[in-house]
């Protein structure tokens, strides 16, 4: 990773326009964006608001329909030299094997050909794919490819290196694997490349690897705000300031697009109406966003989902009604969408989840009580006695009681919480103290 701070690109007022005549449409909206050397930068939006545009831009692929291009302050023309591109699905020739694909690439920037074999190798073996230079594309995995894909960008030794949702085709284990890769080949300083812009619609990707979150929406595409992002790599994603900082850039996203439409209620003892928490299960919850991450658009129909998942419609109320409270769903005219959020947490990992629904659950009204009784409680200990009561001056008896489960259920998911058993005593998680 170069220190040195000099401006790489800047876009300027950049306005793409797509169509003729009637379909004539601004996919782009004077988009104004600087990137310097020692910069990783992820580009994070919703579907459609033009991010494969504007790489496609600063890679030179396409000239934008108004605006600006400077790559090192001069204006630019044609293909950019300086940088290279990583697509969701890299194209590898199926016909050439793993090192040839790499070759390929060398012998495109005119590396002479007793070069191109070790140094090929090399490339290789620092993606992590030592020993597998004869296979063919298909041979490999969905992650095993992807490498190859970095290691051809990596042939090219861009000065920017461009991901277009690099990891979002990849089975989980793949892709963190893959992150963790390109983050150590990052921050090792191993790779000339000087900056990387990643576009991705995944705020915990983007919050795990960039120094900085340019958050755009769409109708038109166009920037909204940035999010800094100042944590020392390797980053912890249970850590406080990570979960601070997807809160953070959840809010950004979600106050531009549509204002906060859920009614939290308040908490006991606050003025208005206590709002139970729906009683359901995490993994059942999990099982909802993951089937409408499935989907085209990320949303379904109601009532045809109570067949797809084979539920009861009340179950599914309540399920879909703990989606909105946290904020991963939205509904609207019978259908249901996830939410940037939602999407996140359904292709987060096991420690990803946790930290979101943590996250989202501190602002729960009645959660949020809960932990301030056991914060005040002598030693963070509560018995359950005690809670029951609590909750028994706003809900009936056996529905306390309920509400008393589901808290546990979902603080213990969370790590917020814990409850022993054995004492039936509530106590505060020391990390979440
Ligand atoms: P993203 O990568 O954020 O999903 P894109 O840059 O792919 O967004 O697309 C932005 C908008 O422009 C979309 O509405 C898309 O359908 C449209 N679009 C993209 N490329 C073209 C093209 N070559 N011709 C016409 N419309 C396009
Ligand atoms: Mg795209």
């Amino acid at each position: 990773m170069s220190t040195q701070n000099g401006k790489l690109l800047e876009l300027r007022q950049v306005t793409q326009a797509y169509g003729r005549g009637e379909r004539r449409f601004i996919a782009v909206d004077k988009v104004t964006l600087t990137l310097s050397a020692g910069e990783f930068v992820a580009l994070l939006g919703p579907s459609g608001c033009g991010k494969s545009t504007l790489l496609r831009i600063i890679a030179g692929l396409q000239a934008p329909t108004s605006g600006q291009v400077l790559y090192r302050g001069q204006p630019l023309r044609g293909v950019n030299p300086h940088a290279a591109i990583v697509f969701q699905t890299f194209a590898l020739f199926p016909w050439l094997t793993v090192q040839e694909n790499v070759e390929v690439a060398l012998k495109a920037r005119g590396i002479p050909a007793s070069l191109r074999g070790p140094r090929a190798v090399d490339l290789l073996d620092r993606v992590g794919l030592d020993g597998f230079e004869s296979a063919y594309p298909r041979e490999l995995s969905g992650g095993m490819r992807q490498k190859v894909g970095f290691a051809r960008a990596m042939a090219v030794e861009p000065e920017l290196l461009c991901l277009d949702e690099p990891f979002s085709a990849l089975d989980v284990l793949s892709a963190e694997a893959l992150r963790g890769e390109l983050l150590e080949l990052w921050t090792g300083g191993s790779i000339p490349t000087q900056a990387i812009l990643m576009v991705t619609h995944n705020i915990e990707e983007a919050v795990f690897m960039a120094d900085r979150i340019v958050v755009m929406d769409k109708g038109p595409g166009r920037v909204v705000s940035e999010v800094k992002v100042e944590l020392p790599h390797p980053r912890d994603r249970k850590s406080a300031v990570f979960l601070a900082t997807i809160d953070r850039v959840y809010a950004t996203l979600a106050g531009q697009t549509e204002p906060e439409s859920v009614e939290l209620g308040s908490a006991p003892g606050e003025p208005g109406r206590t709002r139970p928490l729906p009683e359901v299960s995490v993994a059942d919850l999990a099982g909802l966003l993951e089937r409408l991450n499935e989907m085209p658009g990320n949303r379904a129909d109601i009532y045809r989902l109570t067949e797809d998942l084979q539920v009861d419609s009340s179950v599914l109320l309540t399920l879909i009604e703990a989606a909105e409270l946290l904020g991963f769903a939205s509904v609207a005219q019978g259908d249901i969408t996830l939410t940037p959020l939602g999407e996140t947490f359904a292709e987060a990992s096991i420690l990803g989840r946790k930290a979101i629904f943590a996250a989202r659950l501190r602002r729960v009204p009645l959660f949020r009580w809960l932990l301030t009784l056991l914060k005040a409680a002598q030693g963070g200990r509560l018995d359950r006695e005690v809670v029951h009561t609590a909750l028994e001056l706003e809900f009936p008896r056996d529905m306390a009681a309920r509400q008393a489960e589901t808290a546990i259920e979902w603080g213990r998911y969370a790590e917020l919480l814990a409850y022993d058993d054995a004492d039936e005593v509530f106590y505060i998680e020391p990390a979440a103290a």
